[in-house]
């Protein structure tokens, strides 16, 4: 117990560090506060408000609340020009100079967090609901830059206890930067809610787009998974784990590049804390559903296991594990699964060298990134998208 508090201390400590900068990320991070700098949620009713406007929301329309647009922002949003279209690509097109669309002008050496309020930006439609807080599509007024506003209300976060997963999810997510990880740019708050400035994901849940088609075709799960190893080699650079690495946790962006996100969960590894968990099981990996002491102990190797579920998933469109809460359990810690034969042997293989119940023998990411099936469906250098108004296996090719 003592050191699970410990850990808990440590962690709050902690800010995660550059110093292992991936190559891909195609931002420069913004310099930020310390988390209790940024927010006190344990002062949440006598926090000073930040901003005093009213939230306009859905209700008002959204050119009420000062600037004088014509129409409202979803009405409009196809013709919004972003102001750094290459920051919203995929990252090999994009240069560690390119400017951070919300930051301070580049000129600036010593560029400042911004204050944000709540007066910065238009509000649009509703993007939907979380357990916590609702989604906004939103443009911030000064650059025209069309983002994601996650409303959380302090009251809603104390009562369910909450307040340590959404500082982990504000610091962990802000000081991540990779074409495939949902950017949270900054963070605002007034006297009841706390406002997270998030990255739009154009397309969506992945979530819905697997319940759609059934299940995805090879070519389209082994780029998503050689997305995911991308985004997971990166976070495990600056020994992050996500630790809830599953379809609904996953955004589909306008170029239908993934984007992780949820990062509730995630932690600095490594950690014994597994009594946190809840939701869905079909994830887990057996090391954090064993009992006992030492065990209890687990690394970033629990993403690796959740890589194996999720290709799982993507190619057969259900969970491998899928069943009874207790029989999930007992097949997950005795490895049970079976392979429908529709599955090809290079996917099949690598699902295999996923889910091995001992996480040290887990394929590594880096040869996930080289395994067979993904070289087979992701030539280098090259990206292939399919067009959503294409036929099935049609392919656009993108080239980088
Ligand atoms: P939970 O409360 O368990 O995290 P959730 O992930 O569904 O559930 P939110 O993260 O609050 O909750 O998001 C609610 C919904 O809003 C999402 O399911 C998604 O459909 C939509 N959404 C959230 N963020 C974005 C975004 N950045 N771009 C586009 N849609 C988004
Ligand atoms: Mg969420």
């Amino acid at each position: 117990m003592a050191d699970i508090q410990n850990l808990e201390q440590r962690f709050e400590s902690i800010t995660v560090q550059d110093e292992n900068q991936d190559s891909n990320a195609p931002y420069q991070h913004k310099p930020k506060g310390s988390l209790s700098q940024a927010i006190s949620l344990s002062n949440l009713g006598t926090a000073a408000a930040q901003s005093r406007m009213k939230l306009p929301l859905q209700k008002l329309p959204a050119n009420a609340a000062g600037k004088p647009t014509q129409t409202t922002l979803s009405t409009t949003i196809t013709k919004i020009t972003l102001p750094s279209q290459a920051a919203q690509r995929p990252s090999a097109e994009s240069r560690p100079s390119d400017p951070d669309p919300l930051s301070q002008p580049t000129d600036n050496p010593k560029p400042k967090p911004k204050n944000w309020h709540l007066g910065m930006f238009e509000i649009g439609k509703p993007l939907g609901k979380g357990k916590f807080g609702r989604v906004y599509l939103a443009r911030e007024r000064s650059t025209g830059f069309v983002c994601a506003l996650k409303v959380l209300h302090k009251s809603e976060i104390q009562q369910g206890k909450v307040e340590k997963q959404v500082r982990r999810e504000i610091e962990i997510q802000s000081n991540l930067a990779h074409t495939n990880i949902l950017r949270l740019y900054g963070h605002f708050h007034d006297t009841k809610r706390i406002f997270l400035i998030i990255e739009f994901a154009r397309q969506g849940e992945l979530y819905k787009h697997l319940r759609k088609a059934g299940r995805f075709p090879e070519w389209q799960a082994a780029q998503y998974i050689a997305q995911m190893a991308s985004a997971l080699k990166y976070m495990h650079k600056k020994h992050v784990m996500h630790r809830d690495i599953k379809p609904e946790n996953i955004l589909v962006g306008l170029h239908g590049e993934i984007k992780i996100s949820d990062f509730g969960w995630s932690v600095h590894a490594p950690n014994n804390r597994r009594n946190t968990m809840c939701g869905t099981l079909d994830y887990l990996p057996p090391e954090m559903i064993k009992p006992g002491r030492e065990e209890n102990w687990y690394s970033e190797k629990v993403d690796l296991w959740s890589l194996g579920v999720l290709t799982y998933e993507f190619l057969v469109g259900e969970a491998p594990f899928e069943d009874t809460p207790v029989m999930t359990q007992r097949r997950i810690a005795r490895g049970e699964m079976t392979i429908p034969p529709f599955v090809s042997a290079e996917a099949r293989d690598l699902i295999k060298r996923l889910l091995v119940l001992d996480p040290d023998k887990r394929l590594s990411l880096e040869e996930v990134e080289v395994h067979p099936w993904i070289i087979k469906h992701c030539v280098k250098g090259e990206r292939h998208y399919q067009r959503t108004s294409g036929g099935e296996g049609k392919k656009e090719k993108v080239v980088q």
